[in-house]
């Protein structure tokens, strides 16, 4: 069934004059793959991993790590899968990982941090997905989440050439990484911006938390000129750079993402069809356009309007 689902055709997600911006899904759990594919998911670009640890009492061995992988990557044949190595930390604390109380866990041992702390579950994560990539022709892409600068981008994707992967990328979630754009994308094979946390982080505003949830706009030209500096990193050194945090998913959003360099956008699978709507109005050049007006704004309100033209 799920191999029928995957050879359904797709329309390649592109821009009015024919630019492809591949349109990739948001998944959390391998049993969400063919829904994806029936919604025109081209691949996956943000594979969550978490789902495989949180109810464990201690870590998934290699062994289990590697059919569960492998029946994702089964349901891509010949596409994009990025899988995001676990990102867990002291809001969603793990046993086995990390779990010393922190006051202020969004600022702690959480993502590649945590992992590195506790190496032995990391290498077998990356040697699972290593296993399921040589079992499959799925093209298995490899991320780090929270990665802070170009010296654990360099740790991340030796550790997963070490351990076999092909494709090894970092997680742009921290401000600190757009700065240092040029750096992180000599170092990894790609880019992946999650605006979400991008977001948080930039504007210091707790992404849970009501009363700071106005800061919490991916509109904010702080967050897009983060953006850019990434996007404009990626065409100096020819490499992908996507977004696969939920801006990806509002579709005026997602244009001017386009006009800022960003060549994929991952979003959940309910999305994919309004977002390759709009895509098809406008050329690369309006969407360059949009992304140089929003980028002028002094709200995140008002970089929508300047966008809208
Ligand atoms: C993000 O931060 O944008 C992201 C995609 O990761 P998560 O939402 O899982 O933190
Ligand atoms: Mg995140």
């Amino acid at each position: 069934e799920r191999l029928a689902a995957a050879s359904a055709p797709i329309t390649d997600g592109a821009l009015a004059d024919g630019t492809k911006v591949p349109l990739l899904a948001n998944l959390g759990s391998p049993k969400e793959a063919a829904k994806a594919v029936e919604l025109g998911a081209e691949g996956v670009g943000l594979f969550r991993t978490e789902f495989l640890f949180l109810d464990a009492t201690s870590a998934p061995t290699v062994e289990a790590q590697t059919a569960s992988y492998t029946e994702l990557l089964q349901a891509f044949p010949g596409r994009k899968v990025v899988v995001r190595a676990l990102d867990a930390g002291a809001d969603k604390p793990l046993s086995f990982l990390n779990d010393a109380h922190e006051e202020n866990p969004a600022l702690g041992l959480r993502g590649i941090r945590a992992l590195r702390a506790s190496e032995q579950i990391l290498r077998d994560q990356l040697a699972a997905l290593a296993n399921a990539q040589d079992a499959t022709d799925a093209e298995l892409w490899v991320m780090a989440p929270m990665i802070a600068d170009v010296e654990e981008t360099e740790y991340f994707v030796a550790l997963g050439r070490e351990l076999g992967l092909r494709t090894v990328g970092a997680m742009a979630e921290v401000p600190s990484i757009a700065v240092l754009a040029d750096q992180v994308l000599e170092a990894a094979d790609f880019v992946s911006i999650g605006t979400n946390d991008l977001t948080q982080y930039t504007m210091a505003a707790d992404r849970q938390l009501g009363s700071v949830s106005s800061f919490q706009d991916p509109w904010h030209p702080a967050v897009l000129r983060l953006v850019k500096l990434l996007g404009e990193a990626g065409a100096a050194t020819g490499k992908p750079v996507g977004v696969c945090g939920e801006a990806a998913a509002d579709p005026a959003l997602a244009v001017v993402l386009v006009g800022l360099g960003v060549t994929t956008l991952s979003m959940s699978p309910s999305a994919l069809a309004d977002v390759r709507a709009e895509l098809l109005t406008v050329t690369l050049e309006e969407a360059r356009e949009r992304a140089a007006r929003a980028i002028t704004a002094r709200s995140a309100a008002e970089a929508r309007g300047l966008a809208a033209g």
